[in-house]
């Protein structure tokens, strides 16, 4: 194969051909390699690949040339130096904690993550000494406030997760940096088409690729993105000893995944904006929730630190709860289901599933009213969403 620096050329170019290095068989398409050991052509090999002094294969929980192309891809794709693959989105966020954290460290994270994020600081991180604070995402005071001497890094979502609130990615990482401390920026609501969180000045970008790197609901995965020095020293060691490897059927999914994620998430963006417009003049929809709306508070910000403003709208209906399940049942085509960044549409009702487990008080104050429902835009034609939700609006 020609010796080609992917680094100079475009998104879209390195999303379809970065990351294959062709074998001796010369196919065109990324083959599945299930083997679960390497063979050295020696016992002196197999001693210097184990102490690391030759590269090269050795098991496949640590290396795989399936997951090896799936991580080279998205390094390149997110303008990171270096990428790993996780066999889940958690067990990336897992790592990095694990990876990076020890008795007595504190981290300040995002009160609106993804809900198992948040389980992992609470009750599992807090176990073993380390102590998280929760904030307001969008309140850069509120993370000044509680920002201290010991926290190793404050980590967040933006979009986040249902009310589509922006983060400040610069800000956020100028605080961290100010403090000796890391900004981790889960990307997984945006991927690299939509915004690039290392040109911001992030320091660890971490993603779900069950969403829309996948892109069609198969397979879980996950991956975190970071310097050479962080993935080595870090990261690696721990994935390699912790274990929760991608498997290499999940990277060939994900591989072909990413080959179609940029026009995907155009067109994912497209119907979003759209339905986000359609949605906001129906009389039984009090408020929308999508960052390109001029209505949306982070407007703005959203125009600068996006491409463009996502897939996934929220909104309230003025019939509270009852109103809600009566439109989420009354729909035909779009499946009721909390996933999201699949080609189908699907819609939850947040206050009763994904936030269901929050005091009623918690919920309110994370802002998520009885009337909230989330739609995850898929790809089917922009009028049969719309009649689709039309029925249970009239209702
Ligand atoms: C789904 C999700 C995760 C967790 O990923 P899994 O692949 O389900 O483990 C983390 N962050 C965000 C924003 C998510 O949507």
């Amino acid at each position: 194969m020609k010796d080609i620096d992917w680094n100079d050329y475009s998104l879209e170019t390195q999303a379809i051909r970065a990351g294959h290095k062709r074998t001796h068989e010369d196919e065109h398409s990324i083959p599945i390699f299930t083997t679960s050991s390497y063979v050295f052509k020696s016992a002196e090999e197999a001693a210097l690949r184990f102490t690391g002094q030759i590269p090269g294969n050795i098991y496949s929980r640590f290396t795989n040339p399936t997951v090896n192309a799936f991580q080279e891809r998205l390094a390149f794709m997110e303008k990171g130096e270096r990428c790993l693959a996780f066999s889940s989105g958690m067990a990336a966020i897992m790592a990095v904690g694990m990876g990076l954290l020890k008795a007595g460290d504190h981290v300040v994270c995002s009160r609106s993550v993804f809900g198992n994020t948040l389980l992992v600081f609470q009750n599992y991180f807090a176990k073993f000494g380390v102590e998280t604070d929760f904030v307001d995402l969008i309140d850069i005071k509120a993370w000044e406030a509680v920002i201290k001497p010991n926290t190793r890094f404050l980590f967040i979502e933006t979009p986040s997760n249902p009310l589509i609130e922006i983060a400040d990615i610069s800000a956020l990482a100028d605080l961290a940096h100010a403090h000796n401390s890391l900004l981790i920026v889960d990307n997984c609501f945006c991927t690299p088409i939509l915004q690039k969180p290392f040109e911001l000045g992030a320091d660890i970008v971490i993603h779900s690729a069950t969403k829309y790197i996948d892109g069609q609901g198969r397979c879980v995965g996950g991956a975190v993105i970071a310097s050479d020095e962080i993935i080595e020293k870090f990261i690696y060691p721990y994935l390699r000893t912790g274990g929760a490897t991608m498997s290499p059927f999940n990277a060939w999914v994900f591989l072909s995944g990413l080959e179609t994620l940029a026009v995907r998430m155009k067109a994912h963006c497209d119907n979003a904006f759209e339905l986000a417009k359609w949605l906001e003049q129906h009389p039984s929809v009090s408020k929308v929730h999508y960052p390109g709306l001029a209505s949306h508070a982070q407007h703005d910000l959203a125009q600068r630190q996006q491409s463009q403003f996502g897939g996934i709208v929220s909104f309230e209906l003025t019939g509270g709860k009852e109103h809600a399940w009566t439109l989420i049942d009354a729909t035909k085509m779009i499946s009721i289901t909390a996933n999201l960044g699949d080609v189908k549409t699907t819609i939850t009702h947040p206050g009763t599933t994904t936030h269901g487990r929050l005091s009623p008080e918690a919920r309110a104050a994370a802002g998520i009213k009885d009337g909230l429902v989330r739609i995850s835009v898929g790809l089917e034609g922009i009028d049969d969403i719309k009649n689709d939700l039309l029925t249970g609006l009239q209702l």
